[in-house]
């Protein structure tokens, strides 16, 4: 967490905000219906603040404890604050998450979901979770692989009780985006779920080409990690 203050995240911001918006129109699309989640893991609360001050009120984070050591006191500040969790959750940590966030985009195992179905239950919560597809099938990334995908969601809905919104997947990195993008958008579209979150810095305004409704935008609005 030392990462230099970006000269101007609200402009960065603003840059991100304009081009997500075109990149909606091209596609024919509302831009009102793709949600920007700024990232803002691994920086400090002062880098924060003026984002939060340009009026970005969705913010995403991929570690639990990073969250809650920065975050209560700038929700405290910002009380209409939306926060995501993007990275990946460990079961210790579900009661922390369940209480801190509004979102998990990484449900990617049954011992997860039945994790936060339990935790749910005993905060009376009920945050709005994703699905995290593996969708280049890699060894070592974390999620359902595609084929598993509707009994995973049948199991977190028929015998957890889960309310599942969408898909979320991150694209191998030497593989073109956009062919794991329509090919989560049509999984979702197969199986009923509305939301969809993919595309990030590099290839957010292409994610809104192929139907997300969140991307999730770090670098691009706080500068490199
Ligand atoms: C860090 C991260 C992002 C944002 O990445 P950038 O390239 O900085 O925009 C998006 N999604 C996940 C899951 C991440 O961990």
């Amino acid at each position: 967490m030392t990462n230099p203050i970006p000269s101007s995240p609200a402009a960065a911001l603003a840059d991100v905000q304009s081009r997500l918006a075109a990149a909606a129109r091209e596609a024919g699309r509302d831009p009102a219906s793709v949600h920007l989640i700024a990232v803002s893991k691994t920086f400090e609360a002062e880098a924060i603040v003026p984002v939060l001050d340009a009026g970005q009120r969705l913010f995403g984070e991929n570690r639990v404890q990073e969250a809650k050591a920065k975050w209560p006191d700038l929700r405290a500040r910002y009380p209409d604050t939306e926060l995501h969790l993007i990275g990946p959750l460990q079961s210790n940590k579900t009661r922390e998450a369940v209480e801190l966030f509004d979102a998990i985009h990484t449900v990617d195992r049954p011992k997860i979901a039945r994790a936060i179905a339990e935790e749910q239950q005993k905060q009376g919560k009920r945050l709005k979770l994703f699905i995290e597809v593996n969708t280049g099938e890699e060894a070592q990334k974390a999620g359902i692989a595609p084929k598993d995908t509707a009994s995973f969601l049948a199991h977190c809905r028929d015998d957890l009780g889960l309310g599942i919104a969408g898909l979320m997947c991150i694209p191998p990195v030497d593989e073109e985006a956009a062919v794991h993008f329509a090919f989560l958008a049509k999984l979702a579209r197969e199986l009923g779920l509305p939301e969809l979150s993919m595309g990030m810095s590099s290839d957010f305004e292409t994610a809104a080409e192929f139907g997300a409704t969140y991307v999730r935008v770090g670098s691009a609005i706080f500068g490199a990690r």
